[in-house]
């Protein structure tokens, strides 16, 4: 009896080997039970745990790294195919996007008289343009009677038409909503047809709830994304928000029951900024899951504390330049800071932490001062501020000292290359400069995570660890901080480090196998090492077939 004991315990379901392992040079194997590791070290020591049922895989010398977590993915809805109809271009002025409405009218000719949702367009373009027409007035020449409307590439503005302005029943002397603004023509006084930030999100999520396929439809979505996910060794995701009011949440759940999730997800139910907090505390109570044996964890929302610059939106310390609101020349919240007080302690009751939108130095400001009076009320939870695009000298040590995670995007080239030449127009050249200061934050020892936000930025992690070695004086200073970025460290700022974001035994077994090993490499090669094989808990969730 005792001999077959010992046998059970010590067989391993699969056993890695012939591998180059971060953080275990000295190792070439892993074996696994599980879902968990159970042993790293040398081949012949690993081959013990082996038994006639043990699947061994040769790696070939490849890279084994801790799976990646991306703290800030918008996995739901960045590849669905609700709006995927109707695109714009983002590069077009006013006029220049009425064949692309056009297009956009015969292909959605089939689906009847309904809601027609797109994406695509940008704000710059479309409201700086010398037509002399308003966005509206040219929205509606081309649908007068069906209700559109479409997503501004950065999804913090939507361009409606009338007959969606007269369903939501907003009119020219509506009073803006908390966190949004309908903005008007400057010489008539007459709504434009432009929403910005929360204004938009409500009429959007009218669209969104009118679609007849919606369930089937976010269910695709979603299985593109999580497919893209694992594509890219990506074995844990923040989700960047979780609308619960357009029905997300059921889709969820339906993938977990599944089996159809390849990576383990931190949902974040999406804080509505014009909604009571009780009403809503009562929906994330029956939500909450802290049991890590699961893949859907739902202990943190999404809140968001500001806008966005090129709205004019992210709440700023000092007054902006030039501003689509003259009436809120520093931005404005979408959860005001004495409401986020409140959210935060009614939250933390309930076991909820936060991942809160903080672009402005305002917002930082005001969300650092939200989770110190949280702190001084006890609580240990992980929060995060995302994007936190420009911080205040002063605010600078607060993340460390207030054990504030600060979540950083630079998946794009223009932040790799430090050129936010176009934030001097709202912002003026010294803050535009000051953007983005990784660096800043590092040398305070604080918790720094690198992120997507997916379709935001690119979604591959190695392009973000690239970019992050290439930004000179504001960005990391070498490979290892980079790679804990996207794992160690998110796993902190998502409360499980004790399960995965290293290769550990007794962790989870989540790994992203990579051609060649990461650390010996130009950031232009990291940019481009292939992934090969990605593993969550063991199972192989994708494997490059080349
Ligand atoms: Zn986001």
């Amino acid at each position: 009896m005792v001999g077959s004991l010992v046998m059970a315990e010590t067989s391993s379901d699969q056993i890695f080997t012939n591998a180059i392992i971060y953080g275990h040079y000295e190792s070439d194997s892993i074996a696994i039970k599980n879902g968990k590791v159970i042993f790293i070290g040398q081949k012949q020591s690993a081959l013990e745990y082996a038994n006639t049922d043990t699947n061994i895989i040769d790696l070939q010398q490849r890279f084994v790294l801790p799976g990646f977590i991306d703290n800030h993915n918008h996995v739901f809805e960045a590849a669905s195919e609700l709006g995927g109809n109707c695109e714009l271009d983002s590069e077009a002025t006013l006029e220049e996007q009425i064949p692309y409405l056009e297009a956009c009218k015969i292909n959605a000719e089939t689906d009847g008289r309904g809601w027609l949702m797109g994406y695509g367009f940008s704000l710059e373009s479309t409201l700086d343009s010398d037509s002399e027409y308003t966005p509206l007035e040219i929205i509606d020449s081309v649908f007068p009677d069906r209700p559109v409307v479409i997503m501004e590439q950065t999804s913090h503005s939507m361009w409606v038409n009338s007959k969606a302005l007269k369903i939501a029943r907003i009119g020219q002397q509506s009073p803006d909503p908390q966190g949004g603004a309908y903005l008007k023509d400057s010489s008539t006084g007459k709504l434009n047809g432009i929403l910005l930030d929360n204004a938009g999100d409500q009429i959007m999520e009218m669209g969104w709830n009118s679609q007849s396929e919606l369930f089937e439809q976010s269910y695709q979505g979603l299985m593109f994304g999580l497919e893209e996910a694992a594509a890219h060794g990506i074995t844990t995701i923040g989700d960047g928000r979780m609308y619960w009011k357009r029905g997300w949440y059921d889709v969820w759940l339906e993938a977990e029951q599944n089996q159809d999730l390849t990576a383990r997800v931190s949902l974040r139910p999406w804080v509505y900024p014009s909604m009571a907090i009780p009403s809503q505390l009562e929906v994330f109570e029956k939500m909450y899951s802290d049991d890590k044996s699961r893949l859907l964890l739902v202990d943190q929302v999404k809140m968001y504390s500001d806008g966005i610059f090129i709205n004019g939106t992210a709440k700023t310390l000092a007054p902006y330049l030039d501003t689509y609101l003259p009436q809120s020349p520093n931005g404005l919240n979408y959860i005001p800071p004495a409401q986020m007080k409140e959210w935060l302690t009614a939250l933390d009751k309930i076991g909820f932490s936060a991942h809160i939108h903080a672009i402005g130095d305002g917002a930082v400001r005001e969300s650092l001062d939200a989770i110190e009076s949280i702190r001084k009320q006890g609580s240990k939870k992980p929060y995060t501020l995302t994007h936190v695009e420009l911080i205040n000298d002063e605010d600078v040590p607060r993340f460390k000292q207030l054990n504030v995670s600060a979540d950083f995007q630079v998946g794009s080239d223009y932040v790799a290359k430090h050129q936010h030449q176009w934030a001097e127009a709202f912002l003026g050249a010294r803050r535009a400069k000051a953007m983005m200061n990784l660096d800043a934050i590092l040398k305070t020892d604080a918790n720094i995570t690198l992120s997507s936000d997916w379709n935001v930025h690119d979604i591959n992690p190695l392009v973000g660890i690239a970019n992050s070695l290439i930004m000179g004086k504001t960005g990391l200073t070498d490979i290892y901080t980079a790679i804990d970025a996207y794992t160690l460290n998110a796993a902190k700022s998502l409360g499980i480090e004790d399960i995965t974001g290293s290769i550990e035994v007794g962790k989870s077994a989540d790994f992203a196998i990579l051609e060649r090993d990461i650390t010996t490499l130009s950031a232009r090669q990291i940019a481009k090492t292939q992934i090969l094989m990605t593993v969550l808990r063991g199972e192989i969730v994708y494997e490059d077939t080349q």
